[in-house]
Protein backbone atom coordinates (compact mmCIF):
# COMPACT_ATOMS: atom_id res chain seq x y z
CA UNK A 1 0.00 0.00 0.00
CA UNK A 2 1.36 3.22 -0.99
CA UNK A 3 1.64 6.13 1.97
CA UNK A 4 -0.50 9.17 1.78
CA UNK A 5 2.59 11.32 3.12
CA UNK A 6 0.57 14.30 4.99
CA UNK A 7 4.04 15.27 7.16
CA UNK A 8 4.66 18.41 5.28
CA UNK A 9 6.10 20.66 8.41
CA UNK A 10 8.84 17.84 9.11
CA UNK A 11 9.83 17.59 5.49
CA UNK A 12 8.91 17.98 2.09
CA UNK A 13 9.73 15.58 -0.92
CA UNK A 14 12.23 17.53 -3.66
CA UNK A 15 10.83 19.03 -6.31
CA UNK A 16 11.27 17.64 -10.08
CA UNK A 17 13.11 20.31 -11.24
CA UNK A 18 15.45 20.44 -7.66
CA UNK A 19 16.43 16.55 -8.51
CA UNK A 20 17.15 17.80 -12.13
CA UNK A 21 19.23 20.08 -11.04
CA UNK A 22 21.15 18.97 -8.54
CA UNK A 23 21.93 16.06 -10.72
CA UNK A 24 23.11 18.24 -13.75
CA UNK A 25 25.30 20.33 -10.84
CA UNK A 26 26.79 17.20 -9.13
CA UNK A 27 28.20 15.88 -12.49
CA UNK A 28 28.97 19.79 -14.42
CA UNK A 29 29.75 21.72 -11.59
CA UNK A 30 31.31 19.49 -9.04
CA UNK A 31 34.66 21.53 -8.89
CA UNK A 32 35.07 23.88 -5.89
CA UNK A 33 33.27 27.26 -6.22
CA UNK A 34 36.40 28.78 -4.41
CA UNK A 35 38.28 27.38 -7.15
CA UNK A 36 40.12 30.06 -9.30
CA UNK A 37 40.30 27.88 -12.42
CA UNK A 38 37.57 28.33 -15.33
CA UNK A 39 35.62 25.12 -13.52
CA UNK A 40 35.59 27.00 -10.34
CA UNK A 41 34.85 30.14 -11.92
CA UNK A 42 31.37 28.06 -13.45
CA UNK A 43 30.62 26.47 -10.75
CA UNK A 44 30.65 29.97 -7.96
CA UNK A 45 28.77 31.41 -11.07
CA UNK A 46 25.52 29.20 -10.54
CA UNK A 47 26.30 29.73 -6.60
CA UNK A 48 26.07 33.16 -7.17
CA UNK A 49 22.77 33.09 -9.56
CA UNK A 50 21.22 30.71 -6.57
CA UNK A 51 21.99 33.45 -3.75
CA UNK A 52 20.26 35.76 -6.53
CA UNK A 53 17.44 33.79 -6.21
CA UNK A 54 16.66 33.28 -2.52
CA UNK A 55 17.83 37.33 -2.11
CA UNK A 56 14.74 38.01 -4.16
CA UNK A 57 12.39 35.15 -2.65
CA UNK A 58 12.74 37.22 0.78
CA UNK A 59 13.00 40.84 -0.71
CA UNK A 60 16.91 41.44 0.43
CA UNK A 61 20.12 42.16 -1.21
CA UNK A 62 22.36 39.52 -2.76
CA UNK A 63 25.01 40.15 -0.12
CA UNK A 64 22.77 39.61 2.73
CA UNK A 65 22.36 36.15 1.92
CA UNK A 66 24.53 33.56 3.81
CA UNK A 67 24.07 29.73 2.94
CA UNK A 68 24.21 26.96 5.90
CA UNK A 69 23.71 23.37 6.35
CA UNK A 70 20.16 24.23 7.65
CA UNK A 71 17.91 25.94 9.72
CA UNK A 72 19.33 24.17 12.72
CA UNK A 73 22.53 25.93 12.08
CA UNK A 74 21.07 29.38 10.89
CA UNK A 75 19.33 29.92 14.03
CA UNK A 76 22.32 28.85 15.86
CA UNK A 77 24.33 31.07 14.29
CA UNK A 78 22.12 34.25 14.27
CA UNK A 79 21.46 33.70 17.92
CA UNK A 80 25.10 33.03 19.04
CA UNK A 81 26.62 35.47 16.57
CA UNK A 82 24.68 37.99 18.13
CA UNK A 83 24.58 37.69 21.72
CA UNK A 84 29.16 37.04 22.24
CA UNK A 85 30.26 35.53 25.22
CA UNK A 86 31.71 37.87 27.74
CA UNK A 87 29.01 40.59 27.44
CA UNK A 88 25.83 39.66 29.80
CA UNK A 89 23.07 40.60 27.41
CA UNK A 90 19.47 40.10 27.42
CA UNK A 91 17.60 37.75 24.60
CA UNK A 92 14.00 37.87 24.68
CA UNK A 93 12.30 34.97 22.98
CA UNK A 94 8.39 32.73 22.82
CA UNK A 95 7.60 29.76 24.37
CA UNK A 96 6.72 28.58 21.10
CA UNK A 97 10.29 28.26 19.08
CA UNK A 98 11.72 25.52 17.33
CA UNK A 99 14.08 23.97 19.47
CA UNK A 100 16.80 25.12 17.34
CA UNK A 101 15.94 28.55 19.12
CA UNK A 102 14.93 27.31 22.25
CA UNK A 103 17.66 25.10 23.50
CA UNK A 104 20.37 27.48 21.89
CA UNK A 105 18.73 30.42 23.94
CA UNK A 106 19.09 28.47 26.99
CA UNK A 107 22.70 27.69 26.26
CA UNK A 108 23.23 31.08 26.04
CA UNK A 109 22.29 31.44 29.73
CA UNK A 110 24.46 28.96 31.40
CA UNK A 111 27.12 31.62 29.65
CA UNK A 112 25.80 33.91 32.05
CA UNK A 113 23.31 35.92 29.42
CA UNK A 114 19.37 36.35 30.57
CA UNK A 115 16.62 35.09 28.24
CA UNK A 116 12.94 36.19 28.56
CA UNK A 117 10.93 33.55 27.14
CA UNK A 118 7.27 35.05 26.25
CA UNK A 119 4.48 33.04 26.54
CA UNK A 120 1.64 32.90 23.97
CA UNK A 121 -2.38 32.64 24.07
CA UNK A 122 -4.42 29.84 23.02
CA UNK A 123 -3.85 30.43 19.44
CA UNK A 124 -0.11 30.03 20.31
CA UNK A 125 0.55 33.87 19.29
CA UNK A 126 2.62 36.77 20.99
CA UNK A 127 1.77 40.27 20.41
CA UNK A 128 4.17 43.10 19.47
CA UNK A 129 2.82 44.72 23.05
CA UNK A 130 4.69 41.78 25.20
CA UNK A 131 7.41 42.05 23.33
CA UNK A 132 7.62 46.26 23.78
CA UNK A 133 7.36 45.24 27.41
CA UNK A 134 10.07 42.95 27.57
CA UNK A 135 12.62 44.91 26.36
CA UNK A 136 15.31 46.38 28.42
CA UNK A 137 18.65 48.44 27.80
CA UNK A 138 20.54 45.30 27.72
CA UNK A 139 18.14 43.44 25.13
CA UNK A 140 20.48 41.90 22.93
CA UNK A 141 18.18 40.09 19.95
CA UNK A 142 14.76 39.29 19.45
CA UNK A 143 13.79 36.24 18.28
CA UNK A 144 10.40 35.25 16.84
CA UNK A 145 9.27 32.96 14.87
CA UNK A 146 7.06 33.58 11.58
CA UNK A 147 4.70 30.57 11.89
CA UNK A 148 4.98 27.90 14.03
CA UNK A 149 5.49 23.96 13.27
CA UNK A 150 3.03 22.54 15.61
CA UNK A 151 -0.18 24.77 15.07
CA UNK A 152 0.22 26.95 12.25
CA UNK A 153 0.49 30.01 14.01
CA UNK A 154 1.79 33.47 12.20
CA UNK A 155 3.59 35.60 14.33
CA UNK A 156 2.97 39.40 14.09
CA UNK A 157 6.66 39.50 12.99
CA UNK A 158 6.07 42.88 10.85
CA UNK A 159 4.23 44.85 13.83
CA UNK A 160 7.21 42.84 16.14
CA UNK A 161 9.67 44.56 13.66
CA UNK A 162 8.32 48.13 14.28
CA UNK A 163 9.32 47.90 17.99
CA UNK A 164 12.33 46.54 17.60
CA UNK A 165 13.35 48.76 14.83
CA UNK A 166 12.33 51.93 17.38
CA UNK A 167 14.38 50.35 20.16
CA UNK A 168 17.50 49.49 17.95
CA UNK A 169 17.24 45.98 18.85
CA UNK A 170 17.84 42.99 16.48
CA UNK A 171 15.41 41.22 15.30
CA UNK A 172 15.75 37.45 14.35
CA UNK A 173 12.75 35.55 12.77
CA UNK A 174 12.89 31.97 11.68
CA UNK A 175 11.13 31.54 8.96
CA UNK A 176 11.93 27.64 8.20
CA UNK A 177 7.34 26.99 8.19
CA UNK A 178 6.40 30.31 6.65
CA UNK A 179 8.57 30.46 3.60
CA UNK A 180 7.06 28.18 1.68
CA UNK A 181 3.24 29.21 2.30
CA UNK A 182 3.36 33.25 2.58
CA UNK A 183 4.99 36.14 0.91
CA UNK A 184 8.00 37.24 3.05
CA UNK A 185 9.47 40.28 2.59
CA UNK A 186 12.91 41.07 4.93
CA UNK A 187 12.38 44.26 4.86
CA UNK A 188 8.08 44.67 4.84
CA UNK A 189 8.95 42.37 8.39
CA UNK A 190 11.30 44.73 9.66
CA UNK A 191 14.16 41.83 10.56
CA UNK A 192 17.84 41.84 10.92
CA UNK A 193 17.89 38.13 10.53
CA UNK A 194 15.84 35.83 9.20
CA UNK A 195 16.70 31.96 8.45
CA UNK A 196 14.90 29.08 6.87
CA UNK A 197 16.00 25.19 5.75
CA UNK A 198 15.64 23.80 1.78
CA UNK A 199 14.00 20.76 2.53
CA UNK A 200 10.95 22.43 3.61
CA UNK A 201 9.95 23.96 0.08
CA UNK A 202 11.10 21.26 -1.80
CA UNK A 203 14.31 21.39 -1.85
CA UNK A 204 16.95 19.75 -0.86
CA UNK A 205 18.32 18.68 2.56
CA UNK A 206 21.31 19.94 4.39
CA UNK A 207 20.97 23.23 3.18
CA UNK A 208 19.84 26.09 4.34
CA UNK A 209 19.22 29.72 4.52
CA UNK A 210 20.75 33.09 6.78
CA UNK A 211 19.61 36.62 5.69
CA UNK A 212 21.72 39.05 7.51
CA UNK A 213 20.78 42.92 6.45
CA UNK A 214 23.34 44.77 5.72
CA UNK A 215 23.02 47.59 8.18
CA UNK A 216 23.58 44.42 11.14
CA UNK A 217 26.66 43.35 9.43
CA UNK A 218 27.88 46.91 8.85
CA UNK A 219 26.96 48.14 12.76
CA UNK A 220 28.10 44.23 14.58
CA UNK A 221 29.28 41.67 12.53
CA UNK A 222 28.05 37.99 13.37
CA UNK A 223 30.71 36.29 15.19
CA UNK A 224 31.05 33.01 13.35
CA UNK A 225 30.43 29.09 14.68
CA UNK A 226 33.03 28.08 11.98
CA UNK A 227 36.25 28.51 11.43
CA UNK A 228 38.82 27.62 8.17
CA UNK A 229 38.53 28.32 4.66
CA UNK A 230 36.53 31.70 5.45
CA UNK A 231 33.78 30.53 2.81
CA UNK A 232 30.26 32.63 3.17
CA UNK A 233 32.80 36.33 2.98
CA UNK A 234 34.20 34.59 6.50
CA UNK A 235 30.65 33.81 8.45
CA UNK A 236 30.49 29.97 7.16
CA UNK A 237 33.62 28.45 6.41
CA UNK A 238 33.50 25.19 4.77
CA UNK A 239 33.59 24.04 1.22
CA UNK A 240 29.90 25.32 -0.23
CA UNK A 241 28.08 22.56 -1.25
CA UNK A 242 27.39 23.49 -4.50
CA UNK A 243 24.46 21.04 -5.65
CA UNK A 244 22.78 21.62 -2.70
CA UNK A 245 22.72 25.06 -3.01
CA UNK A 246 21.64 25.17 -7.35
CA UNK A 247 18.76 22.74 -5.95
CA UNK A 248 17.78 25.07 -3.55
CA UNK A 249 18.01 28.01 -6.09
CA UNK A 250 15.88 26.09 -7.96
CA UNK A 251 13.09 25.15 -5.29
CA UNK A 252 12.87 28.92 -4.73
CA UNK A 253 12.27 29.46 -8.30
CA UNK A 254 9.39 26.95 -8.38
CA UNK A 255 8.04 28.38 -5.08
CA UNK A 256 8.23 32.20 -6.30
CA UNK A 257 5.98 30.75 -9.30
CA UNK A 258 3.70 28.69 -7.19
CA UNK A 259 3.40 29.86 -4.12
CA UNK A 260 -0.04 31.95 -4.04
CA UNK A 261 -1.89 29.14 -6.15
CA UNK A 262 -0.65 26.43 -4.19
CA UNK A 263 -1.90 28.02 -0.82
CA UNK A 264 -5.14 28.29 -2.27
CA UNK A 265 -5.03 24.55 -3.76
CA UNK A 266 -4.03 23.16 -0.19
CA UNK A 267 -6.48 24.75 1.87
CA UNK A 268 -9.45 23.76 -0.02
CA UNK A 269 -7.48 20.03 0.39
CA UNK A 270 -7.51 20.99 3.90
CA UNK A 271 -11.38 21.80 4.06
CA UNK A 272 -11.96 18.73 2.25
CA UNK A 273 -9.74 16.79 4.90
CA UNK A 274 -11.77 18.51 7.40
CA UNK A 275 -15.11 17.59 6.19
CA UNK A 276 -14.70 14.02 5.08
CA UNK A 277 -13.42 13.77 8.85
CA UNK A 278 -16.39 15.44 10.24
CA UNK A 279 -18.96 12.97 8.54
CA UNK A 280 -17.23 10.29 10.86
CA UNK A 281 -15.91 11.11 13.56
CA UNK A 282 -15.67 13.83 16.22
CA UNK A 283 -12.51 15.81 16.73
CA UNK A 284 -11.41 19.20 18.46
CA UNK A 285 -9.16 21.86 16.10
CA UNK A 286 -6.08 22.56 18.44
CA UNK A 287 -4.94 25.23 15.34
CA UNK A 288 -6.48 27.61 13.79
CA UNK A 289 -7.40 27.45 9.64
CA UNK A 290 -8.50 30.79 8.84
CA UNK A 291 -6.14 33.66 8.21
CA UNK A 292 -3.16 33.72 10.66
CA UNK A 293 -2.65 30.23 9.96
CA UNK A 294 -0.77 28.16 7.78
CA UNK A 295 -2.97 27.55 4.68
CA UNK A 296 -1.62 23.71 4.42
CA UNK A 297 -1.26 22.07 7.73
CA UNK A 298 -3.92 21.61 10.59
CA UNK A 299 -3.07 19.81 14.23
CA UNK A 300 -6.37 18.49 16.22
CA UNK A 301 -7.30 15.95 18.82
CA UNK A 302 -9.65 12.86 18.92
CA UNK A 303 -10.98 12.61 22.69
CA UNK A 304 -9.55 10.05 24.69
CA UNK A 305 -7.65 8.98 21.70
CA UNK A 306 -3.51 7.76 22.18
CA UNK A 307 -2.48 9.38 19.10
CA UNK A 308 0.83 7.39 19.12
CA UNK A 309 -2.01 3.89 18.94
CA UNK A 310 -3.25 5.67 16.30
CA UNK A 311 -0.45 5.60 14.00
CA UNK A 312 0.14 2.24 14.18
CA UNK A 313 -2.72 1.34 13.05
CA UNK A 314 -3.21 4.02 10.06
CA UNK A 315 -0.11 2.39 8.44
CA UNK A 316 -1.23 3.87 4.72
CA UNK A 317 -0.53 7.74 6.07
CA UNK A 318 2.49 8.95 7.14
CA UNK A 319 1.62 11.95 9.75
CA UNK A 320 3.16 13.33 13.49
CA UNK A 321 1.93 13.53 16.71
CA UNK A 322 3.56 16.69 18.10
CA UNK A 323 6.86 18.01 16.34
CA UNK A 324 8.98 15.12 14.51
CA UNK A 325 11.56 17.15 14.55
CA UNK A 326 11.57 15.85 18.58
CA UNK A 327 9.73 13.26 18.02
CA UNK A 328 12.51 10.94 19.88
CA UNK A 329 11.73 12.69 23.23
CA UNK A 330 8.71 11.36 23.87
CA UNK A 331 7.66 14.20 26.27
CA UNK A 332 4.79 16.12 25.53
CA UNK A 333 5.12 18.97 22.63
CA UNK A 334 6.20 22.17 24.36
CA UNK A 335 4.31 23.83 21.80
CA UNK A 336 0.79 22.17 22.85
CA UNK A 337 1.63 22.64 26.26
CA UNK A 338 2.22 26.39 26.17
CA UNK A 339 -1.00 27.13 24.20
CA UNK A 340 -2.78 25.67 27.38
CA UNK A 341 -3.98 21.96 26.13
CA UNK A 342 -4.67 19.53 28.76
CA UNK A 343 -2.08 16.25 28.64
CA UNK A 344 -5.51 13.89 27.64
CA UNK A 345 -5.45 16.47 24.37
CA UNK A 346 -1.98 16.62 23.86
CA UNK A 347 -1.78 12.54 24.25
CA UNK A 348 -5.01 12.55 21.03
CA UNK A 349 -2.94 15.30 18.91
CA UNK A 350 -1.83 14.53 15.28
CA UNK A 351 -0.41 16.94 12.90
CA UNK A 352 -1.21 17.13 9.68
CA UNK A 353 0.02 18.97 6.59
CA UNK A 354 -0.71 18.42 2.68
CA UNK A 355 1.84 19.04 0.24
CA UNK A 356 2.46 20.07 -3.34
CA UNK A 357 1.83 16.32 -4.84
CA UNK A 358 -0.71 15.66 -2.48
CA UNK A 359 -3.69 14.89 -4.43
CA UNK A 360 -7.77 15.44 -3.40
CA UNK A 361 -8.18 11.40 -3.15
CA UNK A 362 -5.54 11.39 -0.79
CA UNK A 363 -7.10 13.52 1.27
CA UNK A 364 -10.47 11.97 1.10
CA UNK A 365 -8.52 8.42 1.84
CA UNK A 366 -7.05 9.82 5.01
CA UNK A 367 -9.84 11.17 6.50
CA UNK A 368 -11.50 7.76 5.81
CA UNK A 369 -8.30 5.79 7.30
CA UNK A 370 -7.97 7.92 10.22
CA UNK A 371 -12.04 7.76 11.06
CA UNK A 372 -11.28 3.94 11.05
CA UNK A 373 -8.41 3.76 13.33
CA UNK A 374 -9.96 5.81 15.52
CA UNK A 375 -13.60 3.95 15.67
CA UNK A 376 -11.39 0.75 16.13
CA UNK A 377 -9.92 2.16 19.12
CA UNK A 378 -12.93 3.47 20.77
CA UNK A 379 -14.69 0.29 20.24
CA UNK A 380 -11.88 -1.89 21.85
CA UNK A 381 -11.26 0.95 24.68
CA UNK A 382 -12.80 0.17 28.01
CA UNK A 383 -13.89 3.80 28.89
CA UNK A 384 -13.75 6.52 27.28
CA UNK A 385 -11.04 8.26 29.81
CA UNK A 386 -7.82 6.35 30.25
CA UNK A 387 -5.30 6.40 33.17
CA UNK A 388 -3.29 9.34 33.02
N1 LIG B 1 12.66 25.88 12.75
C1 LIG B 1 11.45 25.37 12.51
C2 LIG B 1 10.23 26.23 12.74
C3 LIG B 1 11.33 24.05 12.05
O1 LIG B 1 10.12 23.55 11.81
C4 LIG B 1 12.50 23.28 11.86
C5 LIG B 1 12.43 21.84 11.38
N2 LIG B 1 11.38 21.13 11.85
C6 LIG B 1 13.74 23.87 12.12
C7 LIG B 1 13.78 25.17 12.57
C8 LIG B 1 15.02 23.10 11.95
O2 LIG B 1 15.26 22.87 10.60
P1 LIG B 1 16.42 21.85 10.14
O3 LIG B 1 16.08 20.54 10.78
O4 LIG B 1 16.29 21.82 8.67
O5 LIG B 1 17.70 22.39 10.62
Amino acid sequence: MATIYLDHQATTPADPAVVEAMTFAATHHFANPSSPHAAGIRAFREVERARGAVARLVGAGRSEIYFTSGATEGNNLAIKGVVRPGERRHVVTTAVEHKSVLDTCRSLTAAGHEVTVLPVDTAGRVTARQVAAALRPDTALVSVMLANNEVSTVQPVAEIGAVTRAAGVPLHCDATQGVGSLPVDVRELGVDLLTFSGHKIYGPKGIGVLYVSNRLADRAPLLPLLHGGGQERGLRAGTVNTAAVIGLGAAVAVLAERRAEEAVRLAGLRELFLSELAERVPYTLNSGTGPGFLPHAVNLSFAGADAQQLLLEVTDIAVSTGSACNSSAQEPSHVLRAIGLSPERIRGSIRIGFGRFTTEQEARQAARSLAEAVAKAAVGAPTAARPA
